[in-house]
């Protein structure tokens, strides 16, 4: 389901974000990395979004990526975000 629009959809028309879980041996303040999961096998809290320019913008003001898995989304991801959905558009 998409954090965003609530929207029931396949997990093809969904991208996967991924909070990957951290060694056990991690510092306290190690910032757990967020990755996209393209291939939908990583291990970590994952939040689907719809491959749709609005629902990313819609997760981005609701910070629902925040709230749930509890993590920083640095800008990086959300530019890589817009570009998944710029490929799959166009392919
Ligand atoms: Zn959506």
């Amino acid at each position: 389901m998409c954090a965003a629009c609530r929207t029931n959809r396949n997990k093809r028309e969904l991208i996967r974000v991924v909070r990957l879980a951290l060694p056990k041996d991690a510092p306290k303040d190690t910032v757990p990395a967020l990755v996209i999961d393209d291939k939908g096998k990583l291990n970590g809290r994952g939040v689907y979004v719809c491959a749709d320019v609005g629902c990313i913008k819609k997760l981005r003001k609701i910070r629902a990526v925040e709230r749930m898995l509890k993590v920083q989304v640095p800008e990086t991801l959300w530019e890589e975000l817009q570009c998944r959905i710029t490929t799959t558009t166009n392919s």
